[in-house]
């Protein structure tokens, strides 16, 4: 069974109802990214910090997959799949996808304010302020700010190394170390990029770019490739 390893970034769920950081224009959904997704933020005004990413769980838990997180579930009929993506939403799993790697942690969990590898699921939408981790520190969301070391980098690198197929979607590229990612697929592997606007890549062999959104451009490369 060949092995196919995809990347996606915020693109794939920008159909699903939840935006991108680059199409706003650096602001996720109205905030710097400085005063809501790093550790300063976090130390200078944990209830502002708290109370974004509660509504960004709300939002998530009321968005629906769309038909390129269900066409990439339904690869797994003929190929591995192992799905690698910067994403905190939960919807490759709620298609169905059975591998997803997140680089950039998942919002629907918790995680202890003084130990990241201490995650708890969540009952409901909200992390409430007073609610702790098993070590007495504040709970926050189970997602990597910038500044933060991302501890699932070297796992992701390593699934690119064994990678057939590699297909990227709905990723500006614009974020380390992930953009680095396609970097360690092997040169005569074919590369796929599916995206409007197509990030630019510096690498060698085969790269095929489908400029289109990912509900139109990922179940037609799926269908191309359960054809194969
Ligand atoms: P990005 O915002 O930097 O880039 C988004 C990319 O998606 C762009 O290249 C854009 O052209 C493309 N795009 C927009 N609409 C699309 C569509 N309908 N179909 C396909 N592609 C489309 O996102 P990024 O590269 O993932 O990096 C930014 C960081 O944003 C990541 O670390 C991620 O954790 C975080 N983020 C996640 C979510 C989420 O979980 N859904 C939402 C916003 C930001």
């Amino acid at each position: 069974m060949k092995n196919i390893v995809i990347l996606t970034g915020a693109g794939i769920s920008a159909e699903s109802g939840l935006k991108t950081f680059r199409d706003s224009d650096g602001l996720w959904e109205g905030y710097n990214i400085q005063d809501v997704a790093t550790p300063e933020a976090w130390e200078h005004n944990p209830v502002m910090v708290q109370q974004f990413y509660n509504e960004r769980r709300k939002t998530v838990l009321e968005a629906k997959p769309n038909a390129a997180h269900y066409a990439l579930a339904a690869l797994e009929e003929k190929y591995k799949v192992t799905i690698i993506t910067q994403n905190i939403d939960d919807l490759h799993e709620r298609a169905g996808s059975s591998t997803v790697v997140h680089l950039h942690g998942i919002i629907t969990r918790s995680q202890s304010s003084i130990n990241p590898e201490l995650t708890y699921p969540i009952d409901g939408w909200e992390i409430k302020m007073g609610e702790l981790c098993e070590l007495g520190s504040q709970l926050r969301a189970h997602v990597v700010w910038f500044g933060e070391p991302v501890p699932m980098i070297e796992h992701a690198a390593m699934i690119c190394t064994s990678a057939d197929i590699f297909i990227l979607i709905g990723s500006s590229l614009a974020v380390y170390p992930a953009a680095g990612l396609i970097g360690y697929v092997d040169r005569d592997v074919p590369k796929y990029l599916i995206d409007p606007n197509i990030p630019s890549v510096n690498v060698r062999g085969e790269v095929i770019k489908i400029r289109e959104k990912a509900t139109i451009g990922v179940p037609a490369l799926v269908n191309e490739l359960l054809k194969d």
